[in-house]
């Protein structure tokens, strides 16, 4: 990974931008978990990078099509990092930052269910692609906690139906060609729109239409921040572009939390 150094100069410089905002909104992805051992998809060590064919357990059509593509997921769920995986000094960052009282929105791609583990308001964040920790089903609706479905693939299910209709299960998370949860995309965008300070961390800025929300928020007047270890092509509408390791950097800027 090529990140640098980030000059004092520069942290104090953001951390003033923070002080002074009225509506800050904080857009995650999957590189502010990778401190907390959760790989993410398309960074030097991405689980896409490794593999590419691991793409295609992210994409509902072959998922619908192909009971190889979902027992492959439920054993990957099955191992999935996310069970045992804590809030790292990104996280905890962020909730100081919410402590501040001037965080509008964190809207986060992750599935991890991190922030909300780190202690950031319910009602503050707004998890875009779903999460992990939930299944539903595909036919009828259902949901219930993911545990339980693991439960029946330990047990020996390979590909465990829905009780309630004997539907398709799946993690409670968005896939590629999936729609999106419109009041939950609708609220992110606002935000976005609203904000005067835009913080894009640890994501590659490749998926859409959740990317859009860096260009909303520069068109609208804010001022944007991008911390991510690799380039984005949003980086040359940045006011600031920061290359540097985020579990370094966020807690710098945010102030340090001090657990309880
Ligand atoms: P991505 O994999 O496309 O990009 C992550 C970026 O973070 C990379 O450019 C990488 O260089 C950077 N990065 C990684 N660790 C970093 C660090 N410590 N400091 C600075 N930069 C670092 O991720 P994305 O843009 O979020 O898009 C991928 C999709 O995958 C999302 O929709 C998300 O739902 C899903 N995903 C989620 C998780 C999770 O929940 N933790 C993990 C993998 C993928």
């Amino acid at each position: 990974m090529t990140n640098t150094k980030t000059p004092p100069a520069i942290v104090e410089k953001v951390r003033g931008w923070v002080e002074s905002a009225k509506r800050v909104v904080v857009l995650t992805g999957a590189g502010i978990s990778t401190d907390s051992g959760i790989p993410d998809f398309r960074g030097p060590n991405g689980v896409w990078t490794r593999d590419p064919k691991a793409e295609k357990l992210s994409d509902i059509r072959y998922y619908t099509a192909d009971p190889e593509i979902r027992k492959l997921s439920w054993q990957s769920r099955l191992n999935h990092p996310a069970w045992t995986a804590q809030p790292n000094a990104g996280h905890l960052a962020l909730v100081q930052l919410e402590r501040r009282g001037n965080l509008r929105a964190l809207v986060t791609q992750n599935i991890d269910g991190l922030h909300l583990k780190a202690g950031n308001s319910r009602d503050k964040v707004f998890e875009v692609h779903g999460n992990l920790h939930k299944a539903i089903c595909l036919s009828c609706g259902w949901k219930g906690p993911m545990q339980d479905v693991l439960d029946r693939v330990r047990a020996g299910e390979q590909d465990p139906p829905c009780a309630t209709c004997g539907g398709i299960l799946k993690s409670d998370t968005i896939s590629f060609g999936q729609s999106l949860i419109p009041e939950v995309i609708e609220g992110a965008m606002r935000a976005a729109q609203e904000t005067d300070l835009l913080f894009a961390i640890g994501s590659s800025l490749q998926v859409f239409p959740i990317a859009h929300a860096v260009p909303i928020a520069q068109a609208a007047g804010a001022r944007i921040v991008i911390m991510n270890a690799e380039s984005t092509q949003f980086d040359d509408i940045a006011d600031v572009k920061l290359s540097g390791l985020i579990g370094e950097d966020l807690p710098r800027i945010c102030g340090r939390f001090d657990a309880a």
